[in-house]
């Protein structure tokens, strides 16, 4: 029984562990699963239960500056509970671009400390443990012979290149695939509700000598570890640095305030219509989800990294989208209800009222379908662009503490993103090159409208991927993490997820930050911990009860899992 309440743990004893993970997300989830059956004694502490709790997700509340964000229209862009973010996620995963990892001199701050040849193994483990189809398919090559050999010769050209999109079957939901696996494991102890406000170092803050854990039933009490790994996501890993100011006042890890800044995005628009001119462009297998073994791929459109490197623009990427052939907005309507309803398996709620509102439309669903189907045309009048950007890191898009606080009375996050004319007039740029990549081929025609890249874009949004607060790099000055990801200065507090990413390309970021939890735990493994660290005893026992009373063991949660 490795889930336990952190509810029925006494303040007085801190629990002892060789490495404690804070938070039970794709990153911390991960990263416990490479570690389980190892010598090690593993805690994992993660905030909300196994269901979302309206008081926990509220501790996720931020306050908005700068570009607005989603979230201010009730857009729920995390979740605080077992399984994070994936709970909720899209399921969409592309790995980085080998032009991402590189040094741009057009691109500030640009550079990892590793390129992708580096991350590759880890990148193919991710997509396993992501439940993705063969890594494989992210290559143009294995496409091939499928869908990319007329199609070479037509949409794509050596400056236009396809970039493939993986899912799953469905979208893993990380938590409830892996539950049973990690409840089974004896040297893994997962405490739900613990929320960790604060990491103490030893007064030198060379050291981080325990954390601090509270529920919001008002317990309170105290993990050691030889090492510390924060898993708690894009923003809240540095939060927790930056709420950790007991003998630090700018925050642990934050000599250079660096801690916060450069927070990054894939701000996205859709924005420009395709009208095509060839059945090339209207080939279900350029626009939709293409059915693969394992779950589906999806091609895209951005510029290769020469053309990046002399344009000198940013790494932006372009999906087309089915404009419905009406080209009204009902018929995309219709769509997304009947695809929500299909979804959710509640066929028997739809209603006479809802059936009448949609059926003019449902002509055209079953020829779109019909033509899927058969792999044949299908009649769009236009193709609409969603436009997914490279985000540049800048020092001014940041997250930084509010003087309001949370109902555990740690300070709560205040965002900035800023968003500035380069990402905009770089895909302008994309779009003119796309325009007349178009045209050459006689393929079909990009109508981009006149937008003026220093003004607002209504419809600009954010994707709901937190990049860069902790940014991974060589120097203290200019980063946070260093290439391992340990925090620069703390001899064994390491950060894991999209937080360290250095840039953040235009890919959703899981898969890359799945595949540094991956690396991390290989390096705690093979160098850190046989260096540092004796087995612990797993904390079974050495749980104490609250308030001196005779112990008992840990309440445990259900442990019966549902199947991956
Ligand atoms: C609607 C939506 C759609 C998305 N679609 C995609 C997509 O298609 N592709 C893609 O790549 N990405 C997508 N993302 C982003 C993706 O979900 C995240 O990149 C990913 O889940 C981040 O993993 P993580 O483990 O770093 O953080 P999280 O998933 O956020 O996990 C962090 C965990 O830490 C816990 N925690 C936080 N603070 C504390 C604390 N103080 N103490 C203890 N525990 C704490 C949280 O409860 C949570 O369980 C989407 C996100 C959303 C919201």
């Amino acid at each position: 029984m490795t889930l336990l309440d952190a509810h029925t743990v006494a303040p007085q004893t801190p629990i002892e562990a060789d490495v404690c993970i804070v938070g039970a997300g794709a990153a911390g989830l991960a990263l416990a699963r490479e570690l389980i059956g190892s010598r090690y004694s593993i805690v994992v502490l993660e905030s909300g239960g196994l269901q979302s709790d309206r008081a926990t997700q509220a501790l996720y509340e931020v306050d908005t500056i700068g570009h607005p964000l989603r979230m201010e229209q009730g857009y729920v862009s995390r979740n605080r509970y077992f399984g994070g973010s994936t709970n909720t996620w899209g399921g969409r995963c592309i790995p980085l671009n080998a032009i991402d990892f590189e040094v741009r001199d057009w691109v500030n701050d640009s550079g990892w400390p590793f390129d992708k040849q580096a991350l590759e193994p880890f990148y193919r483990q991710a997509a396993r443990v992501l439940q993705l189809p063969d890594y494989d398919y992210f290559s143009p090559e294995r496409w091939r012979s499928r869908l990319l050999g007329p199609l070479a010769q037509g949409l794509y050209g050596e400056a236009v290149v396809p970039e493939i999109a993986l899912m799953g079957r469905s979208p893993i939901k990380m938590g409830r695939a892996y539950r049973r696996q990690l409840a089974a494991a004896p040297n893994l102890h997962i405490y739900l509700q613990a929320n960790v406000t604060e990491l103490e170092p030893n007064p030198a803050g060379t050291t981080v000598e325990q954390i601090h854990v509270a529920t919001l039933g008002g317990d309170r009490f105290r993990v050691r570890a030889r090492v510390f790994i924060l898993a708690s996501g894009g923003w809240e890993n540095a939060r927790l640095l930056l709420a950790s100011s007991r003998h630090c006042p700018q925050g642990l890890g934050n000599p250079y305030d660096v801690v916060g800044r450069y927070y990054m995005e894939h701000p996205k628009i859709l924005l420009g219509r395709i009208y095509p001119r060839a059945d090339l462009l209207r080939s279900p297998a350029v626009l939709d989800y293409a059915p693969i073994a394992g779950g589906y791929g999806q091609l895209g459109l951005r510029l290769g990294d020469t053309q990046q490197r002399q344009a000198q623009v940013l790494n932006h990427y372009l999906q087309l989208q089915p404009g419905f052939p009406s080209g009204l907005p009902e018929a995309r309507q219709t769509w997304q209800w009947v695809c929500s309803r299909a979804k959710r398996l509640r066929l028997h709620q739809i209603r006479r009222q809802d059936l009448r509102q949609v059926a003019p439309h449902l002509g055209q669903i079953g020829e779109y379908f019909l033509c899927r189907a058969l792999n044949r045309p299908i009649p769009y009048p236009h193709i609409e662009v969603f436009n997914h950007f490279e985000h540049a890191p800048n020092r001014d898009s940041r997250v930084s503490l509010s003087r309001d606080r949370d109902a555990l009375g740690s300070p709560r996050l205040q965002v900035d993103l800023r968003i500035t004319a380069q990402e905009k007039e770089n895909l302008l740029h994309l779009h003119r090159l796309v325009a007349s990549h178009l045209q050459q081929l006689g393929l079909g025609e990009l109508v981009t409208p006149d937008l003026d890249p220093t003004a607002d874009w209504p419809g600009l949004t954010d994707a709901s991927h937190h990049m860069g607060t902790t940014r991974m790099g060589l120097h203290p000055r200019r980063s946070v993490v260093d290439p391992d990801g340990r925090v620069h200065g703390l001899s064994n507090l390491y950060i894991t997820g999209s937080s360290v990413f250095p840039t953040g390309g235009h890919a959703n970021p899981t898969l890359t930050l799945v595949a540094l939890a991956l690396r991390l735990a290989h390096h705690l493994q093979t160098v850190v911990l046989p260096k540092t660290s004796r087995a612990t005893p797993v904390p079974d026992q050495a749980i104490p009860n609250r308030q001196n009373q005779p112990q008992v063991a840990p309440r445990p949660l259900h442990t019966q899992a549902t199947p991956p």
